[in-house]
């Protein structure tokens, strides 16, 4: 498997909170956790408020690799991406399960914290390698500042999601708009 696609794993965490709405945070107790690894039932299961503590810890350091690469300082980001794959080491393992091929997966052990974020960061890491480190980006169109990973082949990427490019281009249509009543008037 593309190892880079583990990245989706971080955009998916930063992604919990809505930073345009004051409701807009869903890990703010145990079941918003819970629910948050609906589809990693070990996770699920046995996750505890600290795990909760520690996800939402790292949700905001990894808001800020992206923050950080949006604002052009690409170093500063990579620093904080290097102390996190410090923190949260892959502990590989190939596996065959389910009558597959032998296939390696990046992390099984440790807590639900350790195994989600090991492999996030490892995700994130190899994207930005494999392709560049400004494939990291923060939705612009404001208030959203959802998080994205642009992996289209001419980094045209500027919006979280189709919603959001619709939103903007009629605002700015709108805007157009209003100049050129004005000017007219
Ligand atoms: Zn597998
Ligand atoms: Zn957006």
């Amino acid at each position: 498997m593309d190892l880079s696609s583990y990245a989706d794993l971080a955009v998916r965490l930063v992604n919990t909170e809505d930073l345009s709405r004051p409701d807009g945070d869903h890990l703010t107790d145990l079941a918003g956790l819970r629910a948050f690894f609906a589809d990693r039932p070990r996770s699920r299961a046995t996750c505890t408020k600290n795990d909760l503590r520690e996800m939402r810890a790292i949700r905001g350091r990894l808001r800020a690799v992206f923050e950080l690469v949006e604002a052009g300082d690409v170093p500063h980001a990579m620093r904080k991406l290097n102390t996190l794959l410090g923190e949260f080491p892959v502990r590989p393992i190939v596996t065959d399960h389910d009558d597959s091929d032998w296939h390696l997966h990046l992390s099984e052990s440790g807590s639900p914290t350790q195994r989600y974020v090991a492999r996030a960061v490892f995700g994130l890491a190899t994207l930005v390698t494999e392709l560049t480190p400004d494939r990291l980006g923060v939705c612009q169109s404001d208030p959203c500042r959802f998080v994205f990973l642009d992996t289209s082949t001419n980094r045209s990427r500027r919006y979280c999601s189709e919603r959001c490019a619709t939103r903007a281009n009629v605002a700015a249509y709108r805007a157009r708009r209003k100049e050129q009543a004005s000017a007219a008037s």
